[in-house]
């Protein structure tokens, strides 16, 4: 079997780290062929000389100038620079899967790019299907192309939904581990501080995912993101907290019976399943081990803890550019929170005015999505000055 090729945006990140790390697990499957990142050229010396990789992109072109400059790098590797750079690696023809993991819009023109040149895409950057959830699929279906989601909650359902009919099907399932805050008294919320909303029970992930995951911001996000990849309503996208993080997602079935996919809490493994479907492996990562007791929670969210969950909800009721202002209020918000500027609770505040205060409108094109996304950032930071500490 030849190795497929893969090229990674977001090469520098815990998702880029942790492809390379399965990439290194199955040499004779996968052959990494590009690397990018945003600036963090030191971080792609090693992992270019250990993969042989021919092409490494940086979108900020200050940094690939250094990179050039540095003599770092093999003879003869390509260094590419500015956003161009991305689209590069990502349409590199030898290259059949592009893992998708950089943080924000920097990562849509190249994954749409891959796209329409018929690569598949293993998406780990939600905020892509939030803002763009319409005009990513599209490109996918017209392409013939495959979206593989990474999230490991859409991954489970994608495992799950393979074998079946889709008359099988009635609901989706979302399991949320509750956050840094699940146990934390209501009234303590709005006093708790960043060191605190940075630890997260199970995962190990992105400062800004983490603090979503306190807030379940991430969950509503995630909701939007299983509409667009199982073509599912929202209103069928059930939301359960879990504490344990094994179950990772669950399907109900017409008939009423549930089903589980489990595995211990790494990214390993649903990045695995993208790289290497249909074929199954052993994944670098520890396994469940049954010889110990294991415990699975699971209770409904409560609404007071987790305003942003029903915000998300709604912003997806509304359609058009509304989940785009839920998604750029959050990350205004949670910048705020991060600098000191806001207390935790008044992230779901600011997201809850921006959403009243930004009307949403059916976008005819990506750049109207992007003005939504930029509007909402400006009024956003105006409405923070309000809720300030
Ligand atoms: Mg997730």
């Amino acid at each position: 079997m030849q190795a497929r090729a893969i090229a990674i945006l977001g090469a520098t990140g815990s998702i880029g780290t942790t492809t390379l790390e399965v990439a290194r697990a199955h040499p004779s499957r996968l052959r990494v062929a590009g690397l990018a990142a945003r600036s963090r050229w030191r971080e792609l010396v090693a992992p270019a000389a250990e993969f042989r990789v021919g092409v490494v992109a940086l979108a900020d072109p200050a940094a690939a100038a250094e990179a050039r400059a540095s003599g770092a790098f093999a003879p003869g590797t390509r260094i590419l620079a500015g956003p161009e750079g991305l689209t590069e690696v990502a349409c590199l023809p030898e290259v059949s899967t592009v893992v998708s993991a950089v943080v924000g819009t920097a990562g849509l023109a190249p994954t749409l790019a891959a796209l329409k040149t018929k690569k598949d895409v293993a998406l780990a950057s939600k905020e892509l299907l939030v803002l763009a959830g319409k005009f990513v699929t599209e490109a996918a279906r017209a392409a013939g192309a495959r979206l593989l989601p990474v999230d490991s909650e859409h991954n489970a359902i994608h495992q799950l939904l393979r074998d079946k009919p889709r008359t099988d099907i009635a609901r989706l399932v979302l399991t949320a581990s509750g956050g840094a805050f699940r146990d934390t008294p209501l009234a303590d919320l709005r006093h708790v501080t960043l060191a605190q909303a940075l630890k997260h029970p199970n995962w190990n992930m992105g400062p800004k995912v983490t603090i979503d995951s306190a807030t379940m911001a991430n969950k509503g996000l995630e909701v939007i993101e299983a509409r667009w990849l199982f073509d599912m309503p929202a209103d069928r996208i059930d939301v359960v907290v879990h504490p344990q993080s094994v179950i990772h997602s669950l399907v109900t079935l017409a008939d009423g019976s549930l089903q589980a996919l489990l595995s211990p809490p790494s990214m390993a493994y649903p990045i695995q399943d993208c790289l290497l479907f249909p074929e199954r492996l052993p994944c670098p990562a520890p396994r469940l081990d049954l010889a110990q007791a294991i415990t699975l929670g699971m209770t409904p969210p409560d609404p007071a803890r987790y305003p942003c969950l029903g915000l998300a909800r709604a912003a997806a009721d509304a359609g058009g550019t509304a989940p785009a202002v839920f998604n750029a209020a959050n990350e205004v918000a949670v910048e705020a929170f991060t600098a000191g500027r806001l207390p935790f609770t008044g992230i779901a505040e600011l997201v809850a005015r921006a959403l009243a205060a930004v009307p949403a409108r059916e976008p005819a094109t990506l750049d109207e999505v992007l003005a939504a996304d930029a509007e909402t950032r400006t009024a956003a930071s105006r409405l923070a000055l309000g809720l300030s500490r």
